[in-house]
């Protein structure tokens, strides 16, 4: 792996109104001819990475270049990390807790906010679907699992020198990004879509970050790169099309969810469903228990399952038809739904080789059913999870076969107040009467 270099910044050099360059190149306030590009390391220089298809050695966050000539988005990936000599058991939690197996350079700086060592919560058996348990990634300090991810890519862009950082989020990546970059000391944009929820707009807002909607996400991603190419900002997240994954380091830092499920529950592991968009997770856990296995830690990989909402599945459709050729080069229009974090219009190569590794599947679910697991998790199980998570609860409760099920819950319902409050009554409000205050438990109850 080539060792990373870069000078340790001052964490407040990218604050607004201290534009790196223009006192360097002694341009004044009032006539600036060129953008600023920043001192960072250019986000295609830094680091030689590999193809897990092609096998060829790549470097930045743009995917495999060849591969993606022939119609097939790859992402390049670091080398797994030697876990041999590691005490599973005594494995402390999070992106950091085996600090060497995110590559950033041994005397940079952590990024942290407590994140990792989420709880496993049982959900027990119903009529029709067995008792699964939900990591709850949602007890991460921004509420998702991209607390991992964004640990790991802040503590990137800072120790290679950037001093602005972008990413293009639906939403729980760029209000954990927004979070991370403020503890980091990092300038952070967002590039969105119109139909952010307004939770994740205050949470960012509330980070101290810029964020911009857009109608079109083909517009959002051309914009983003040129920010990235011409101003030099670092990506958080991936920007080209087909998208090819997030940025390699940042996946490493989800490989803690497989280290802390294995530690968790051992052999006893059967399948862990997988709330899938452009696949980050699925890889990033896919990677965890390879290093796992390999260490000799963990008999085997667990069955990974793709969750995807029935509107977008890409990895469903792609598993369905007959050749790889046909399958690494599937794309399908993509539509929204309420489980806005998931559904993809590619089936990414990494994402594929991860279920394909495992003798895992994707498995599709429609709206109707994962909202009512939705609501259920909430009314009879106490959690309350947002629907991405909920079409994974919903897989899992029907996986067939021996070992726990576990299913990953990427965040919490309080993301999408408007899903939580759609067909909600006004708060009813009384004076002091007993009377008023058992009508209105009965029409709850009427409701319910
Ligand atoms: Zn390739």
């Amino acid at each position: 792996m080539a060792e990373l270099t870069g000078p340790e910044v001052d964490h407040r050099a990218g604050r607004p109104g201290t534009e790196p360059g223009a006192a360097e190149q002694g341009v004044g306030a009032e006539h600036v001819a060129e953008p600023a590009r920043e001192r960072g390391v250019p986000a295609d220089a830094a680091f030689v990475l590999r193809c897990p298809r092609c096998g060829r050695d790549g470097t930045g966050t743009s995917g495999c270049p060849h591969c993606r000539a022939e119609g097939v988005a790859v992402n390049l990936e670091p080398p797994l990390a030697d876990l041999t000599a590691h005490d599973l058991a005594a494995f402390p939690g999070g992106p950091w807790g085996w600090r060497e197996t995110v590559p950033i350079p041994g005397g940079a700086a952590v990024v942290t906010l407590g994140e990792g060592n989420t709880p496993n919560v049982w959900l027990p058996p119903r009529p029709d679907g067995r008792g699964v348990w939900l990591k709850n990634e949602a007890a991460n300090p921004t509420l998702t699992h991209k607390d991992r991810y964004m640990a790991a890519a802040m503590a990137t862009a800072r120790a290679q020198g950037f001093e602005t950082v972008i990413a293009a989020s639906s939403g729980n990546a760029g209000a954990s990004a927004a979070a991370y970059a403020a503890r980091a000391g990092l300038r952070c944009v967002v590039v969105t879509k119109s139909s952010l929820p307004p939770a994740i707009h205050a949470q960012i807002l509330a980070a101290g970050a810029v964020v911009v909607g857009f109608d079109d996400s083909v517009a959002r991603n051309n914009t983003m790169r040129q920010a990235v190419e011409q101003l030099g900002w670092f990506p958080l997240t991936n920007f080209v099309e087909p998208g090819a994954g997030g940025h390699p380091y940042a996946i490493e830092g989800l490989k803690s969810i497989a280290y802390e499920l294995a530690r968790d529950f051992g052999d006893e592991l059967g399948a862990v469903v997988v709330p899938t968009s452009r696949a980050d997770l699925l890889s990033g856990v896919s990677r965890g228990f390879k290093e796992i296995v390999a260490a000799g830690l963990l008999r085997a990989c667990p069955r990974l399952i793709a969750a995807e909402p029935s509107v977008a599945p890409a990895f469903s459709t792609a598993l369905a038809r007959p050749g790889l050729r046909d399958q690494e080069t599937t794309q399908i229009p993509y539509v929204g739904s309420a489980a806005f974090s998931i559904g993809s219009d590619v089936a990414n190569w990494q994402g594929l080789q991860a279920l394909r590794d495992s003798g895992g599947e994707a498995v599709a679910v429609d709206e109707a059913t994962f909202l009512d697991e939705y609501r259920r998790c909430a009314a009879e199980d106490g959690i309350f999870i947002e629907a991405s998570s909920a079409v994974a609860v919903s897989v899992a409760r029907g996986v067939a076969g021996p070992g726990t099920v576990v299913a990953l819950g990427t965040s919490s319902g309080l993301k999408d107040l408007d899903l939580a409050l759609r067909g909600a009554p006004d708060l009813p409000v009384i004076e002091e009467n007993l009377d008023e205050l058992q009508r209105v438990v009965a029409d709850a109850a009427k409701r319910a």
